[in-house]
C-alpha cells in the first residue's frame, strides 16, 4: 500500500488483505446506478481493500484499526505479515486506535488462539464504542449485535490491562477523537494534527469509495442506524472538503489517501501519492 507524508507525519498503508463484499448490501440506490459507479459487476460482487495504518511518531509505533485476523475470509488477516514485510515487528506496535470495534477492525487483534498479535500494545477506543461491544447483550439490543459482542471479549481480553478509553473531543497521542456514530454507536474518526498539515483515518464512514463519496445518501446494510450514519458521512467529508486535511478510509480504494472536494451539493475525491 502507498504512504503519505502530512506535513511532518509520515502515514503508512499497510493492507489486510481484501474484503469480498456485494452491492446486495446498498440501501437508499438504484441497484444500477451502483453497478454503474462501481465500474461493473458480473453479479454485484466487489472487493474491497482492508487497511490499516501506521504512524510513527515521538517513540511510538501507532498502528489503526488490526484487520480481520482468520475469522471471515481467507484473502484476510494478512496484516502481521505485511508489517513484518513493511519492517515493523508487531511486538513493536505501541498502540492500536481502533475506528469501531467490527470483525474487519478488530478480529485481528488475536491469533487463532486468542493470544494477542500484538502484545506491547494498549487499545485506544472511544469510550462510546467500547461500552456498546464491551458489555454484556441486554434483552433489548439488537440480535445482529449479539455475534459482535461475544466477539469482542475474545478480542479484547489480551488487552483489558491496556484499554484506554477516550472521550469525545479528548486529543490523545496527537490525535482528536471525533464521534461519527452510525454506523457503529462509537464509531470514530481519528483526526491527526501535523505541522503544515492534518490527517484523518475515515474508519467506515465510507465503506465503499466508489459510491459513497459522491452519494452520501447511500447507506449500508452493516450500518446499525443508517439514518444517523449518512449524517456523520456528509458532515465527515464536508469537514475534510472545507478543512483540507486528507484522509484515508479503512476500505477506500488504493491508493487509499486523499482529499475530499467539493462538487455542487456532494463530493468527490482527489486519491493522493
Ligand atoms: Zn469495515
Amino acid at each position: 500500500m502507498a504512504s503519505m507524508r502530512v506535513g511532518d507525519v509520515e502515514v503508512q498503508g499497510i493492507g489486510d488483505g481484501i474484503l469480498k463484499t456485494s452491492l446486495d448490501l446498498v440501501i437508499g440506490m438504484e441497484r444500477a446506478v451502483a453497478d454503474k459507479l462501481v465500474g461493473g459487476t458480473q453479479d454485484g460482487s466487489l472487493f474491497i481493500p482492508v487497511n490499516n495504518f501506521v504512524i510513527r511518531r515521538a517513540g511510538k509505533v501507532i498502528m489503526i484499526d488490526a484487520g480481520a485476523g482468520n475469522t471471515m475470509q481467507p484473502t484476510l488477516g494478512k496484516l502481521p505479515a505485511n508489517l513484518r514485510a513493511a519492517g515493523i515487528e508487531p511486538g513493536a506496535v505501541t498502540h492500536i486506535v481502533m475506528t469501531h470495534l467490527h470483525p474487519d477492525h478488530a478480529n485481528g487483534l488475536v491469533d487463532d488462539a486468542g493470544a494477542p498479535h500484538y502484545p506491547n500494545a494498549e487499545i485506544v477506543v472511544h469510550r462510546t464504542e467500547a461500552d456498546f461491544w464491551m458489555r454484556p447483550h441486554r434483552a433489548g439490543d439488537p440480535d445482529r449485535t449479539k455475534g459482535n459482542r461475544e466477539r469482542t471479549a475474545i478480542n479484547m481480553k489480551p488487552y483489558l490491562e491496556r484499554v484506554h478509553r477516550v472521550r469525545d473531543g479528548e486529543e490523545y497521542l496527537g490525535f482528536t477523537p471525533v464521534l461519527a456514530p452510525g454506523h457503529t454507536p462509537g464509531h470514530t474518526c481519528w483526526l491527526l494534527a501535523a505541522s503544515g498539515g492534518g490527517f484523518m483515518a475515515l474508519g467506515d464512514v465510507v465503506h465503499l469509495s466508489a459510491i459513497q463519496i459522491s452519494h452520501p445518501d447511500a447507506a449500508l446494510a452493516y450500518d446499525l442506524d443508517k439514518d444517523q450514519a449518512i449524517k456523520s458521512r456528509k458532515r465527515i467529508l464536508d469537514m475534510a472538503a472545507t478543512e483540507r486535511f486528507a484522509i484515508a478510509g479503512a476500505h477506500v480504494n488504493a491508493p487509499g489517501f486523499g482529499y475530499v472536494v467539493r462538487k455542487g451539493a456532494t463530493f468527490g475525491f482527489e486519491p493522493a501519492g
